[in-house]
């Protein structure tokens, strides 16, 4: 093979020197650029990148030192090698040189062979280093980008995104149950199966589209000038494309499906982080709906079809009101460092079989369920590995100021059953169907929308109270608490001492929210003739 010659810039000011050692590489089979001085090399540098550059060092306007302290400071696609020509021999000159980035020297007047010696000497540096810089870009089993080396392009197209206004979506993809397929016909054909997946989810891509292993077996596809709906239409025939491919095994055929999750760039995503996060997050709720199939992360939040989203009355209801409102707080989440067995523990005493898992410095990095917890459970070292091993690391939040609608028309169209809610990455509640139920059987009932037959049966005898009956309960309610909180510091058997307390507040929240109905209709004829009237089973006229 023949091999690839490293691209070099002589730059002097003198162009007689310039000219003899350039044409002394050229004849060695060089490819070789020239500069007259530190300004005109940066411009070349910049714009086509050499391998080597051989520079004198002393020039006008740029000097070799100044240009080489440039060329450090650039970020460019490959290490640029730098041999500095020079009369001089002063010790602390040459130290100065080697600190601010030249690799070697060589002193003028030039010897020939010397020279050519001193750039074999670079060039095998410099092939060091491309060889090193390949294996970081390229992912070895299967020729794809690595992480590291996609994050780069994706940097350049979000900034070609944001200055041209171009659409920039992002797809995460994960292969299914893909430990079933190692564990039952090994790692080799599990590395297989990666291979071809990422065969074919490169020829099912755009030259400009950018294709990459992300993880173990998750791939992610970055599609400029793309939009999400554009993006999801590629993913749902990639999901197709991909479940249709017969992996011969043995006499037969094996299938393998994947769940993709499609998100855009957005002004809800400052950075490339934020889009990744919404791919995966879209990706998490692909798989907790069923797997083999691809979730636009925006038909996860936003209002689709569904008639009771379009109701008007919904609107009204979910109007301005924030996720902080509506959430449950957390009283406690796991430590990511804690174990299996503590966790187990936890779920055990406190009936709660889903809970945030926080790292060191409190921040949300997952959620551990009880399910989780079994299917860890399959030996007696597991009890000791710690919670960060088995949790779910990718957890759908939503900020405390989230609009709840948006929470809402996710519970409504997803099988997860709970969301995080956080405060500056910090978890703070959880909002699960059972929160928004209760928040709108409460909203309801207090807004006098419905009547509810226990609280308007014939006995009107509290209604005659009104507001004092409310602020009675409302005392009696912190009253209580205060007991609740008393009887829990002072008792060592918190959870027998705990029931009678909360169960009269739970009683004493039931009244509140009826009475300060009933209150509220007390002030509104209307809204009583309304409720005597749709009591009565009939309308109003
Ligand atoms: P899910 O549908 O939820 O994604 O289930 P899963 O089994 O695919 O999920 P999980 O992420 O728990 O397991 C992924 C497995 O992929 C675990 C790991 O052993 C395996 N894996 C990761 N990298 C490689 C690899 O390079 N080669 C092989 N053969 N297996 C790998
Ligand atoms: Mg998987
Ligand atoms: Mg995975």
């Amino acid at each position: 093979m023949k091999q690839h010659r490293p691209k070099i810039l002589v730059v002097d000011d003198d162009p007689a020197m310039r000219r003899l050692v350039s044409k002394w590489l050229e004849c060695d089979g060089y490819p070789v650029e020239q500069a007259m001085d530190g300004v005109e090399a940066l411009t070349a540098i910049e714009t086509t990148c050499p391998d080597m550059l051989i520079t004198d060092w002393n020039m006008p306007r740029m000097d070799g030192m100044e240009l080489c302290e440039r060329v450090r400071r650039l970020r460019l696609a490959n290490y640029v090698y730098i041999l500095f020509l020079t009369v001089r021999s002063d010790q602390n000159e040459l130290v100065k040189g080697l600190d601010v980035g030249a690799d070697e020297f060589l002193s003028k007047p030039i010897n020939r062979e010397e020279l050519l010696a001193r750039v074999r000497a670079g060039e095998r540096i410099v092939s060091l280093e491309r060889r090193l810089s390949q294996m970081a870009r390229t992912d070895e089993l299967t020729g794809l980008r690595t992480r590291r080396s996609f994050h780069d392009i994706f940097d350049k197209e979000w900034e070609r995104s944001s200055r041209r206004h171009l659409p920039l979506s992002c797809v995460m993809i994960d292969i299914d149950f893909f430990k079933r397929i190692n564990d039952n016909h090994g790692h080799q054909f599990g590395d297989q199966i990666i291979q071809l997946i990422g065969e074919h989810l490169e020829s099912s891509c755009r030259a400009s589209d950018t294709v990459a292993r992300y993880g173990g077996e998750e791939f992610c596809v970055l599609l400029p000038e793309t939009s999400e709906q554009e993006a999801a239409l590629w993913a749902e025939r990639t999901r197709a494309g991909l479940a249709a491919l017969r992996i011969p095994l043995d006499d037969d055929y094996l299938h393998v499906t994947c769940s993709l999750g499609v998100a855009q760039r957005s002004d809800e995503t400052p950075t490339p982080h934020d889009l990744i996060d919404r791919a995966d997050q879209a990706l998490v709720c692909a798989k907790q709906s069923g797997r083999d199939r691809a979730v636009q992360f925006n038909s996860m939040c936003e209002a689709g079809s569904s008639d009771l989203q379009d109701a008007a009355q919904t609107r009204d209801l979910l109007a301005r009101v924030t996720a902080g409102e509506v959430m449950t707080p957390l009283i406690a989440c796991l430590n990511e460092d804690q174990t299996v067995g503590c966790a187990a523990e936890f779920f055990l005493r406190s009936r709660i079989n889903s809970i945030p898992v926080i790292s060191r410095t409190g921040h949300l990095v997952g959620m551990l369920s009880e399910k989780d917890l079994l299917a860890a459970m399959l030996s007696i070292e597991c009890w000791r590995m710690p919670v960060r091993d088995v949790m779910k690391p990718n957890v759908i939040w939503y900020s405390e100021d989230a609009p709840i609608r948006k929470i809402y028309e996710f519970l409504c169209r997803v099988t997860i059953r709970r969301v995080v809610i956080v405060r500056d990455a910090h978890p703070v509640g959880t909002i699960s169907r059972g929160t928004l139920l209760r928040w709108f059987r409460n909203l309801v009932l207090h807004s006098g929308r419905v009547p509810d037959e226990r609280h308007f049966g014939n006995d009107h005898s509290s209604i005659s109270k009104g507001r004092p009956y409310l602020m009675d309960t409302a005392k009696e309610l912190q009253r209580q608490a205060v007991a609740l909180e008393n009887a829990i510091s002072n008792e060592a058997n918190h959870s027998t001492c705990a029931v009678g307390p909360a169960t009269r507040m739970q009683e004493l929240i039931e009244d509140l929210f009826a009475h300060s109905r009933e209150a509220h209709d007390m002030s509104d004829r209307a809204g009583m003739l309304q409720l005597w009237a749709l009591e009565k089973g009939t309308q109003r006229p």
